[in-house]
């Protein structure tokens, strides 16, 4: 197998709504096809990735170094022994002449290849991403023998084991809603909840200003008028929070809330300690560091406890799965269970992984209207959870939207 072309396009995504820290009328996101010399059952071999949310397309990355190095790679570079697109090798030649550290905006492109690599690696193998996964790089619960990241996959096969199971899984996801809008109604933020109960999820997550501690009360109070139980509330600060607010910690513990998300700026682990040792609730962040490094010293300083907390750094935005595995890996050294990973965005793809390695729960934009919204057309969200269907890859071609925005590609 050749890839033959590999096309980017910078979609836009805005809407007119806002979180504590940006505004989202301006937002892209990437659309990416791997294109083959290949056929599969009469359709062409192509691996796609849609981007994750929040950091804006990656076409420039993408288009001037990425794309073109992995293009220049010799095929035998990019395969394993039975011919089959190695992700793990086509990230090796990717990071070629990359120094360490930095990240930026980087990690978000590898990745986004990364995704498109997994779902052409999985088709070819004619199997649902998460089987692929777990055939391929071992299910987390086999961690004592689970390989370094750092091997390819046919090496990573080896460690398998017949633990695996092929049963279709069954995950749990949560809806992310409640940002700030323009719409003066204080019925909106109720309604949206229970438009999120009705759609099937058990637990939401609304957006906070983290400086405004009657605000941020009433918002809390409007979102469980809607029916929601504290303990299946959460609510994202974005970083906003200032030591010492004392009023804002108030809020913050008058109810038994499910999580208290990013209370701090994502790099200030000691401003997180801070706030982990005044409020003694769930508290989960991580979804703005991309790499192993930085995910280590978040656990390192950052005050966490393995017990209650969950960690939320994002497949696609941290190079893709080898660097997602390895922090699950070096987190679980240090006391963390895979349950303790909630994926950040990532979205149908970020679904099967979270299925493959067994991890904890799934954060989902819960309007299937959108791109990135809901999931595969026809799979429910029942109870907070959904079964994740077996058609081969990721399944983007089973999500009418967001083929028709891939359709537009070259
Ligand atoms: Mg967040």
């Amino acid at each position: 197998m050749k890839i033959v072309a590999i096309h980017e396009a910078t979609l836009p995504i805005g809407s007119a709504m806002r979180n504590a820290s940006i505004a989202f009328d301006q937002m892209t996101a990437s659309a990416l096809v791997i294109r083959t010399d290949q056929t599969i059952g009469g359709e062409a071999l192509v691996g796609l990735a849609f981007d994750s949310i929040g950091r804006y397309g990656k076409g420039g990355l993408l288009r001037e170094r990425f794309i073109p190095r992995l293009m220049a790679a010799a095929p035998s570079d990019l395969l394993d022994e039975h011919g089959h697109i190695d992700p793990a090798r086509c990230v090796a030649v990717l990071m070629r002449g990359e120094k360490q550290g930095g990240h930026g905006e980087r990690p978000g492109a590898v990745g986004l290849l990364d995704a498109a690599l997994w779902d052409l690696r999985a088709k070819q193998m004619g199997l649902p991403l998460w089987q692929c996964l777990r055939e391929s790089t071992g299910h987390m619960g086999t961690s004592a023998t689970a390989p370094s990241t750092a091997t390819t996959i046919e090496t990573a096969r080896a460690h398998t084991t017949a633990a695996a199971t092929t049963a279709p899984p069954r995950i749990a996801t949560y809806a992310s809603c409640g940002h700030f809008t323009d719409n003066p109604n204080p019925q909106a933020l109720r309604d949206e909840v229970a438009q999120c109960l009705a759609w099937g999820y058990t637990t939401v997550k609304i957006k906070l200003s983290g400086r405004d501690a009657k605000l941020d009360a009433q918002r809390i109070a409007s979102a469980l008028s809607a029916g929601l139980p504290a303990s299946h509330l959460a609510v994202d600060l974005n970083g906003q929070w200032q030591a010492g607010d004392a009023d804002g910690l108030a809020v913050l513990a008058e109810h038994p809330l499910a999580w208290v998300e990013e209370p701090t700026p994502a790099l200030d682990y000691a401003a997180l300690a801070a706030f982990c040792q005044s409020h003694s609730g769930p508290v989960a962040t991580g979804e703005n560091l991309f790499s192993v490094d930085d995910a280590t010293n978040l656990l390192r300083y950052g005050g966490l406890r393995p017990q209650q907390d969950r960690l939320q750094m994002d497949i696609s935005l941290s190079y893709g799965v080898g660097e997602y595995r390895a922090m699950l890996e070096r987190a679980q050294a240090m006391g963390w269970s895979p349950q303790a990973f909630w994926a950040h965005a990532g979205h149908l793809f970020a679904a099967h992984v979270v299925a493959a390695f067994g991890l904890g729960s799934h954060e989902s934009a819960p309007d299937p209207s959108r791109l990135y919204g809901g999931f595969w057309d026809g799979v429910p969200v029942v109870d907070g959870h959904l079964h994740v269907p077996a058609h081969p890859g990721v399944g983007f071609e089973h999500k009418a939207n967001l083929m028709a925005a891939f359709d537009q590609l070259p």
